[in-house]
């Protein structure tokens, strides 16, 4: 049985990675997280996420992209990688995520407590 983090840790391996579009970050936005994830995050107050939240960003958007991108969540990572989640400047892997990959995810997202990042 794997703990949560060994999870993620699998999954982040069978993401597909690819390159965005320089500076590009249109699909950032608020998103959800497992408590284990949030561990590898540092933490932002209270008003920080208040501020992001009113402008529908994400407490990690700085001015040159994601300020957390080694860290960033599944859900990030699984953006422009399957149909589901299409990248809207037309990005993505040259091999798009397997979907029995992709099916477990979500499953894992409904078995895992997801709080707002
Ligand atoms: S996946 Fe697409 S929308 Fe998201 S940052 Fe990359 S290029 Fe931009
Ligand atoms: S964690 Fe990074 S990639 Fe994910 S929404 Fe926030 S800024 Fe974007």
């Amino acid at each position: 049985m794997m703990t949560n983090i060994q999870t993620i840790q699998f999954f982040r391996k069978r993401i597909p990675s690819f390159v965005c579009k320089p500076g590009c970050h249109d699909c950032c936005g608020p998103v959800t997280a497992s408590s284990e994830e949030m561990s590898l995050l540092p933490v932002k107050t209270a008003e920080e996420h208040d501020v992001a939240l009113a402008n529908l960003d994400c407490p990690h958007l700085g001015q040159d992209g994601c300020e957390v991108y080694a860290e960033r969540p599944l859900i990030c990572r699984l953006f422009g990688t399957t149909p589901r989640l299409a990248c809207p400047n037309g990005h993505r892997p040259d091999v798009m995520i397997d979907p029995r990959i992709e099916e477990k995810i979500h499953q894992f997202f409904l078995a895992t407590r997801q709080v707002l990042v």
